[in-house]
């Protein structure tokens, strides 16, 4: 499995990227499937029963996990259901998010050793996921905002990621109008949706520093390595995210 690692992070002692070869994957309960997330582990030198996965259901509910959710959704079924963010503070534990087109979101505060993987898809960032993730270590691990550091994946490129009126109306109910004039871009009946722009946004009013949101503008839809929804439609392929923090 190929992968595309972020090394800012490695000197913290995180292992932070996602899979870029084509061999992502949907489901876990198949023999096959599973193969991918061992791959995986090989490449990050930890083992799938060390790594965790969600279901994924567009929500901006955030799971605290431990090593006793070791496997669960890469090996083993019982994952809990109605999440789409994981953090933790175990050591050489891997949290997972997939996606093709939504944005996988990356944490690590440094000052409580806690990583944070997020997937914020378009409904997740209307619901401000990532903003609520920050709010989440703060009263759990008492982080400072301000030390947390974030990396967007590779997402739909507001470019290409073109919707109509009622697929955006929730921008309108969570984000001011100035918000939403940097959000998103109206062309005749069309909008198109600025996803990293309005993490950021979410991320800065939890006061976590501009300067420590990286967002590398890769769009899934225009780098070929990687799965696009709107490009592909294939339903059971996905880019692979992970975040690991790693013990001595
Ligand atoms: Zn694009």
């Amino acid at each position: 499995m190929k992968v595309h690692t972020y090394s800012e992070w490695e000197k913290y002692g995180v292992v932070a990227g996602y899979s870029t070869d084509l061999e992502g994957l949907y489901r876990y309960n198949e023999p096959e499937d599973r193969t991918h997330f061992e791959e995986l582990g090989k490449v990050c030198d930890i083992p799938a029963s060390r790594m965790i996965r969600l279901h994924q259901e567009h929500t901006d509910k955030i799971l605290f996990v431990d090593e006793t959710n070791g496997g669960e959704g890469t090996i083993r079924e019982g994952t809990p259901e109605g999440y789409d963010g994981l953090i933790t503070r175990e050591k050489d534990f891997m949290l997972l998010v997939v996606t093709a087109d939504c944005t996988p979101v990356f944490l690590y505060d440094p000052t409580c050793g806690a990583v944070g993987m997020l997937h914020s898809g378009r409904a997740g960032t209307m619901k401000e996921i990532a903003g609520k993730a920050v709010e989440r270590m703060e009263s759990k691990y008492g982080s400072l905002p301000q030390n947390i550091q974030c990396i967007l994946g590779p997402y739909l490129c507001a470019k290409h990621h073109e919707v109509e009126r009622k697929d955006i109306e929730g921008f309108y109910e969570t984000f001011t109008e100035a918000e939403c004039k940097r959000i998103l871009t109206q062309k005749g009946i069309k909008y198109y949706v600025d996803m990293g722009e309005a993490i950021r946004i979410s991320l800065i009013k939890k006061g976590v520093l501009d300067t420590n949101i990286k967002d590398y503008h890769v769009c899934t839809y225009e780098d070929k390595s990687l799965y696009s929804w709107r490009r592909d439609h294939l339903p059971h392929k996905r880019i692979i995210s992970y975040v690991c923090m790693k013990g001595l």
